[in-house]
């Protein structure tokens, strides 16, 4: 009965407004519910992933595109005219209006969250979306469908398709199991059949994540998830058991073997700076080729975090490998240590465009171009204004001459779709251009960014904890919403009056 309620109060924000319905109805869907639960991630009931895209795009004074912002000579002609979510099938599109009007309804979001939260931390077996096949539904419906792959094989490998196919340079994927520090302690850390059963499971999880990916792509890594017995070796800082070090071998020889890469995410503080450590290791005895296998997550909202990349800087450049860096603000700041975390938002984002600045121009805090080591930059986040400001300085240095390397950018699947989508027009219109950029330009591959979307797999339940920090995120990012949902409004608009594009 409740969570009946729920639904039609989730639902009523696109059910309410007539505009939708008349919208809903020219799509020919029966009603709003019906739609809402039959949006799958691998929809291909749409036209516009297959139509040809537009990627006429702002061009500055030497006519090569670029990104966001004012052009330099802006006139008539030189108005972008992009279309961001052109890429996103009908069903996709839908589904972005409906979480925009929940999470900008403050009322609605927090309900929502609460109910999540309860879920989540809840122990009882009806609660359990794993077990309660109506719950199960209805989280699939609402939430589940929109930030996540799919939790079988085939419904996984289908949703990598359709990222791939409308343009993504490839995909990351993760498994979603893991846990967090309260629940510390509920396993036996003293039984070495527990332990050693959690991390075959874990491993089991991350080479079946790797036998779906294809060569380019990342499989991403958390090491919590490999049970209590590793985490706790996290937060004392001790070396990591001798059989998650084997798995972490069979991994990487297995990553490497199919050619694609590894990223291990940053998780939170308790367990980080054992992180950092134990992947510095990995990619000592790993990152000795021309790329690097595994990359390491910084998280720039720390107050630590260019003191941390510059030591591992040092460290490479003292030994030799490659160091292979993922840039993100971080998403623990709900329930993490406050006073290590930056005070203001202004400060993190300060933080992270300065982090991204200083590796593409190699000067890091007394590090120069002379001494810099080899870095794989990978830049997370759904920040438009640093995606801008990063690919504008990736493409300028490269026009200087000055060799800022390959340059890779990744967003969440199923969150801001129109800054991805943005984002790819602009690398197709790259491609495209006459110059040095274009199919006849002399520049190498490294010269155009490349994007990716990350998905993440696993059963409902699995995915609770990375589904409750979408939400909180998705709470405190207002003002990109609002900006998705008019951009989504637009697209939708365009298909039902066929608007030319
Ligand atoms: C592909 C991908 C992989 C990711 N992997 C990880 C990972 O491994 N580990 C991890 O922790 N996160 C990870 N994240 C999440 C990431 O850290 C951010 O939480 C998320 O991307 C939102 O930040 P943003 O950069 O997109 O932009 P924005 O929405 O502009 O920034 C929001 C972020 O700013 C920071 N912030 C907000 N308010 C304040 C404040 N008052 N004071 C200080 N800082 C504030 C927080 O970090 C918040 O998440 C990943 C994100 C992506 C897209």
């Amino acid at each position: 009965m409740m969570a009946f309620y729920s639904v039609s109060a989730l639902t009523r924000p696109i059910m309410g407004s007539r505009r939708s319905l008349f919208c809903l109805s020219r799509l020919k869907t029966s009603n709003a519910l019906i739609a809402i639960n039959t949006i799958r991630n691998n929809s291909s009931s749409t036209a516009s992933a297959a139509s040809p895209l537009s990627t006429s795009y702002a061009k500055d004074a030497v006519g090569l595109p670029t990104l966001g912002g004012p052009t330099k000579n802006n006139n008539e002609q030189n108005t972008p005219s992009i279309w961001p979510l052109q890429r996103l099938t009908t069903a996709a599109l839908l589904r972005t209006i409906f979480l925009s009007r929940l999470f900008t309804s403050p009322k609605l979001s927090s309900f929502g969250l609460k109910l999540l939260q309860g879920i989540t931390n809840s122990h009882q077996p009806f609660l359990d979306p794993d077990r309660n096949w109506l719950l199960n539904r209805i989280l699939r419906a609402v939430i589940y469908n929109n930030f996540c792959s799919g939790a079988e094989p085939l419904e996984i490998r289908r949703t990598l398709a359709s990222i791939k196919n409308v343009g993504y340079a490839g995909v990351i994927l993760t498994y979603a199991r893991e846990i967090v520090v309260n629940h510390l302690g509920e396993d036996n850390l003293d039984s070495d059949q527990v332990a050693a059963q959690q991390i075959q499971q874990w491993l089991d999880g991350n080479m079946q994540t790797l036998s779906m990916i294809d060569p380019g792509d990342y499989l991403a890594i958390k090491y919590t998830g490999a049970g209590g017995r590793v985490a706790s070796a996290l937060t004392t800082g001790e070396k990591p058991p001798k059989q998650f070090q084997e798995a972490m071998d069979k991994l990487c020889q297995q990553a490497q073997a199919q050619g694609s890469r590894i990223i291990v995410d940053a998780e939170q503080q308790a367990y980080q700076s054992t992180i950092d450590e134990w992947t510095v290791d990995v990619m000592r005895k790993y990152n000795r080729g021309k790329e690097a296998l595994v990359l390491n997550t910084y998280q720039s909202y720390l107050k630590a975090s260019r003191k941390i990349i510059r030591d591992h800087l040092a460290r490479a450049q003292k030994e030799g490998w490659t160091l292979g860096i993922k840039v993100v603000r971080g998403a623990y700041i709900s329930n993490d240590i406050r006073e290590r975390i930056h005070d203001t938002k202004a400060e993190t984002d300060a933080s992270y465009n300065g982090i991204a600045h200083d590796l593409l121009v190699r000067s890091f805090d007394g590090i120069t171009r002379k001494d810099f080591p080899k870095i794989q930059l990978f830049l997370a986040g759904h920040n438009a204004d640093s995606i801008h400001k990063a690919a504008q300085l990736h493409r300028d240095l490269t026009l200087q001459g000055l060799n800022p390397g390959a340059l890779e950018f990744g967003q969440l699947h199923g969150m801001a779709d129109h800054v991805s989508g943005e984002l790819l027009a602009y690398i197709d219109s790259l491609r495209e251009s006459k110059g040095p950029f274009g199919k006849q330009g002399a520049l190498g591959h490294e010269a155009i960014p490349r994007a990716y979307k990350c998905a993440t797999w696993g059963t409902v339940r699995e995915c609770l904890g990375f589904l409750t920090r979408r939400a909180v995120e998705n709470q405190g990012a207002a003002e990109r919403l609002q900006d998705g949902l008019a951009e989504a409004k637009r697209e939708l608009k365009a298909r039902i009056f066929r608007t030319p594009r």
